[in-house]
């Protein structure tokens, strides 16, 4: 089934990695030109050449951009409008967690993470918002995770930031109405990341595979499905909330956790 992406521009923060990078394939097999940025311009120059080498046809633009700068996210976005025409679908992806308890986070560390999970949408909102107006389709789509509705005591100041930004998700989509922008987000479990490759490489009990190891996490931590999910998985649910086949959809949501949702 296509998304009816085709022809359209998307742009997708962090996309040099992960779950940002799965959308902007499935975004370019779909038709749609894509931009996307990222800090760290090895890893941005790596995703393109990748994109590049499997859809030599694709129109693509990228550059190195710290969304939590706001004059950085203003240049990205001039610059994709004039690389690639008017933005239709802006999927806010960019960020981290942050691991720690009550006890163990300090005054600064609240404010980096609210700051982060804040103005890394914040911004490239502002940024991008008159050429989503100019849109017949425009749509804003956050990447969020189910600790919005569920928190975790091992991530605490990642929760409270997180169900402050499905509440500003909320009002961004009632606002936005007016201009025929629907704003959405992806809830999510746990998903494969750079950041559990590493821990994998630490890992003390040598013997399992990344398989087996993630199986073990997923047990662990009660997820019914007991895996892990793959980045094309919620790269699946993020496309089609941004694209043309959700138009009567906004406000929403969609989880992407393997069932580890407890909430009707
Ligand atoms: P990855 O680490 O694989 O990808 C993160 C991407 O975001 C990279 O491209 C990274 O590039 C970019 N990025 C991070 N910070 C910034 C910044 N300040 N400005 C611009 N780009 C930035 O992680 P995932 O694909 O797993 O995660 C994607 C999103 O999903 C994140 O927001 C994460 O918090 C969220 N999430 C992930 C979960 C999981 O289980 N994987 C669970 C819940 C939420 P670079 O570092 O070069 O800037």
């Amino acid at each position: 089934m296509s998304f009816q992406v085709e022809g359209k521009t998307a742009v997708v923060t962090g996309g040099s990695s992960g779950i940002g990078l799965a959308a902007v394939e499935l975004l370019i097999k779909g038709g749609a030109s894509v931009a996307w940025c990222g800090r760290d311009e090895a890893r941005l120059l790596h995703s393109k050449d990748y994109i590049l080498q499997k859809y030599p046809e694709a129109k693509v633009y990228t550059q190195s951009c710290n969304v939590l700068d706001k004059s950085d996210v203003t240049r990205f976005a001039e610059a994709v409008k004039s690389k690639l025409g008017n933005v239709d679908m802006l999927i806010n992806n960019a960020g981290q967690g942050r691991v720690s308890n009550f006890e163990n986070t300090q005054d600064e560390d609240w404010l980096k993470e609210t700051e982060l999970k804040y103005f890394s949408v914040i911004f490239p909102v502002k940024a991008f918002l008159e050429q989503l107006k100019q849109s017949d389709c425009g749509s804003i789509t956050n990447v969020n995770s189910l600790l919005a509705l569920q928190p975790e005591p091992h991530m605490i100041a990642t929760s409270a930031a997180r169900a402050a930004l499905l509440n500003l998700t909320h009002s961004l989509s009632h606002e936005f109405v007016q201009y025929g922008i629907r704003v959405n987000s992806i809830l999510l479990g746990m998903v494969e990341s750079a950041q559990w490759k590493r821990r994998f490489e630490q890992r003390s009990d040598t013997e399992l595979n990344w398989e087996q190891w993630t199986a073990n996490i997923a047990r662990n931590r009660g997820i019914p499905m007991q895996r892990l999910g793959k980045p094309e998985e919620p790269a699946h649910a993020l496309v089609f909330l941004a694209s043309p086949l959700a138009s009567y959809t906004t406000g929403s949501t969609i989880d992407v956790s393997g069932g580890f949702n407890k909430h009707l």
